[in-house]
C-alpha cells in the first residue's frame, strides 16, 4: 500500500512539475512579443496626502492582457522579465509610457501630480539614466515629477554600485522612494548612505495595525524613523477607515491603498482627477 502511494505522489508531483513547466514556456513565449502586441498598459494608483484627503501623485502599475493566456498579474510576469531579462525593454516602455501620460495631464490642469514607476533591480544595472533621460526629454515631463521606488535588496545588491547610480538619478531632479520598506533584510545604514526621499510602509505591517500591537508598533517607528531623516513616508495597502485614522494619528503623510482607491486606468484616472478638482 505504502508503494502505490509513493507512486501516485510521485505521479502528482512530475505531473504539477510539468503544468508549471508549460506554463513558464507559454508565459515566456507570450511576453516575448507582448510589447509589439501592445499587449501592456498601465493603471495608476493614487497615492492621497493623509491630512487634505488630496490626490498628490500616481504609482503606474503595468497589466498584461495576453491574447492567448487572458489577464497576468504581475506578481507572475515580472519576476519571469526580470529572469530573462525582458524587463529591461519592458520597463522602458512602462517608464515611457508613464512619463507621456503625466505630461498629457500635467497639461490639462494636474502640473502638481506626480507619478511613480517601478523599477527591478536589472534596470538598474542597464542603462537607467539615459532611459529616464530620454522619456522625460521625449515626454516633456519636468524631472521633479517622476518618482522611482526601488526595494531595499535591490540596492544593497551592490551598495557601491547603487549609490552611483541613485545619485545620477537625483542629480537629474527625480525622487527615490524605498519600496515594500521593513520586509528587506538589511541594515538601516544604507538610509543614510543613499540619496532617498521616501519610505513606503509595507502592507504587511499596515493590514493589521489595528488589531497586532507589534505591526502597530512597527508601522509608528517606521513613520518616526523616515521623519528624525526628513524623509516621507507613504503607507501602502490601507484598506479600512480604522487603519487610515490609525496612520493619520501617527502622522504619516500619504496613504495608498484600497479603501481611498484602486489602481485606475488611465480614463477612470482622469475622471477622479477631473471630480476632486470640481469638487
Ligand atoms: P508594489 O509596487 O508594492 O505595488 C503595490 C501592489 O499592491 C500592487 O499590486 C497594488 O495593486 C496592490 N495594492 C494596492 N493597494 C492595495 C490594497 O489596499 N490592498 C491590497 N491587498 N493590495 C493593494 P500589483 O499591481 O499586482 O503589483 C504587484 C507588484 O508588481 C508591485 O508591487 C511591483 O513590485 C511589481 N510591479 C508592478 N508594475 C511594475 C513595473 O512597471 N515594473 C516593475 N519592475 N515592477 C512592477
Ligand atoms: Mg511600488
Ligand atoms: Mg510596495
Ligand atoms: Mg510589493
Amino acid at each position: 500500500h505504502a508503494k502505490s502511494l509513493g507512486r501516485n505522489n510521485y505521479q502528482f508531483y512530475t505531473e504539477k512539475l510539468n503544468q508549471y513547466a508549460t506554463r513558464h514556456v507559454q508565459l515566456e513565449a507570450g511576453l516575448k512579443k507582448a510589447l509589439q502586441d501592445n499587449e501592456f498598459h498601465l493603471v495608476y494608483q493614487p497615492k492621497f496626502n493623509v491630512e487634505t484627503q488630496q490626490i498628490v501623485g500616481l504609482e503606474a502599475l503595468l497589466r498584461w492582457e495576453s491574447q492567448e493566456l487572458g489577464i497576468i498579474s504581475p506578481v507572475e510576469f515580472i519576476p519571469l522579465a526580470e529572469e530573462t531579462g525582458m524587463i529591461n525593454q519592458i520597463g522602458n516602455w512602462a517608464i515611457n509610457q508613464a512619463c507621456c501620460q503625466l505630461a498629457l495631464w500635467h497639461g490639462q490642469g494636474f502640473e502638481h501630480i506626480a507619478v511613480a514607476v517601478n523599477l527591478s533591480a536589472r534596470q538598474l544595472k542597464a542603462d537607467i539614466i539615459s532611459t529616464i533621460e530620454v522619456a522625460l526629454a521625449v515626454s516633456g515631463l519636468p524631472a521633479h515629477a517622476l518618482e522611482l521606488e526601488l526595494t531595499e535588496s535591490m540596492i544593497m545588491g551592490n551598495p557601491q554600485d547603487s549609490v552611483a547610480v541613485l545619485s545620477q538619478l537625483k542629480a537629474l531632479g527625480l525622487t527615490i522612494a524605498i519600496d515594500d520598506f521593513g520586509t528587506g533584510y538589511s541594515s538601516l545604514s544604507y538610509l543614510k548612505r543613499f540619496p532617498i526621499d521616501t519610505l513606503k510602509i509595507d502592507q504587511e505591517f499596515v493590514r493589521d495595525i489595528t488589531e497586532d500591537p507589534d505591526d502597530a508598533a512597527i508601522t509608528s517607528a517606521i513613520i518616526t524613523l523616515a521623519h528624525s531623516l526628513e524623509l516621507n513616508v507613504v503607507a501602502e495597502g490601507v484598506e479600512t477607515q480604522e487603519q487610515l485614522n490609525f496612520l493619520r494619528d501617527g502622522g504619516c503623510d500619504q496613504v495608498q491603498g484600497f479603501l481611498l482607491s484602486k489602481p485606475l486606468t488611465a480614463i477612470n484616472c482622469l475622471a477622479l482627477l477631473n471630480q476632486e478638482k470640481n469638487s
